[in-house]
């Protein structure tokens, strides 16, 4: 076993400390993972706050790791020495159900292992990307391009997939019309993912604030979701809205915005359940539906994709003593459009 550095939340209310996690010796198809970079995601605040469910305190938490290859066990095979990799929101899964077999890890029926605050198969519970190595099985390690910059590599692997995957599986393309609701972390993703496959992309934002934003990754229309006259003059326009926004939404006045057959899918998670208006649903026969992260080979497919079209998550890199502060500026919005922990300021 090896100790390294690390911050961790020490409780739900006190601020992210600097401390040591222990991370496993390797086994067989484990690799060793010297850690760059490791975004915030918002799920790591509700996670650490206990927002979600009871937390292991102490813990280490970030789910979008970037670094190289320092080390691979026996019998792993699948990377080596020096390859730039990325580890994301799953460390393991069953590997034998029926959607693990499919190519769905994420939805494991037996609970996939996640990256943080999950135990793992070998009864441990899991530390996240806050820290300066990560030991992961390398089925669930993936090849990070070159060409992508590490530090904007990092927000792929939770805000880039998290998108990417309905956008797929909703095939998003030329001849659709996308509109992604909230310009945050994962709807910038959302934007710039929709605009490279071919889609049409509207964005609703609650100001207009950050349109010029919108417009340069790639929007072509962008609307105030605080002007009403928006979901009017918006009616039956979409085959697919991806809603990033974690707050609850009139589920009527966005519902009213699909086209025939559209469906509203959401990746941002209120924490009070949604009152669903059944009568939206009937007229342009509209599907409300979710979606979570991705598999392991989509994860590839979808960092392969981001290579090849040259785009990236707006970064802004900061120090391992910045994440209390960062955390604050995520709550309110004060972010354009990741943060990004630089993990050399940790060792
Ligand atoms: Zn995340
Ligand atoms: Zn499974």
């Amino acid at each position: 076993m090896r100790i390294v550095n690390a911050i961790a939340a020490p409780s739900a209310t006190e601020p992210l400390v600097r401390t040591t996690v222990e991370r496993r010796n390797l086994g067989p198809r484990d690799v060793l993972i010297e850690i760059s970079y490791a975004g915030i995601c918002h799920s790591d605040i509700h996670t650490v706050r206990g927002e979600w469910g009871s937390v292991p305190y102490p813990l280490t938490v970030g789910h979008e790791i970037v670094g190289h290859v320092t080390e691979v066990g026996a019998e792993a095979g699948k990377h080596k020495v020096g390859d730039r990799v990325g580890v994301g929101c799953m460390v393991n899964s069953c590997r034998d159900c029926d959607n693990c077999q499919a190519g769905y890890e994420q939805y494991c029926l037996d609970g996939n292992t996640g990256t943080y605050a999950s135990v793992d198969r070998d009864g441990t519970v899991t530390q996240g990307g806050y820290s300066t190595h990560v030991v992961v099985d390398e089925d669930f390690v993936l090849r990070v391009p070159t060409s992508i910059p590490q530090e904007a590599a990092a927000p792929l692997l939770c805000a880039g997939i998290t998108t990417y995957s309905p956008l797929s599986h909703w095939n998003a393309g030329p001849g659709k019309r996308v509109a992604v609701v909230g310009m945050g972390g994962l709807g910038h993703m959302a934007v710039k993912i929709a605009a490279a496959m071919g889609a049409e992309v509207t964005v609703l934002s609650q100001t207009l604030s950050k349109k010029a934003d919108g417009e340069r990754f790639g929007a072509a229309h962008y609307y105030a979701t605080s002007d009403l006259t928006t979901f009017e003059a918006l009616k039956n326009s979409f085959d697919l809205i991806i809603n990033t926004v974690s707050a609850p939404i009139d589920m009527r006045s966005y519902l009213g915005l699909l086209r025939l057959d559209g469906t509203l899918v959401s990746v941002g998670a209120p924490p009070e359940p949604l009152t669903v208006p059944v009568f939206a649903l009937f007229g342009n026969r509209r599907s409300f539906a979710g979606s979570s992260i991705g598999g392991i080979a989509e994860t590839q497919e979808m960092l392969d994709f981001c290579a090849e079209r040259g785009i990236a998550p707006e970064v802004e890199v900061i120090d391992a003593d910045a994440v209390n502060d960062a955390y604050e500026r995520v709550l309110t919005s004060d972010v354009r459009y990741r943060f990004v922990i630089d993990i050399a300021s940790l060792r």
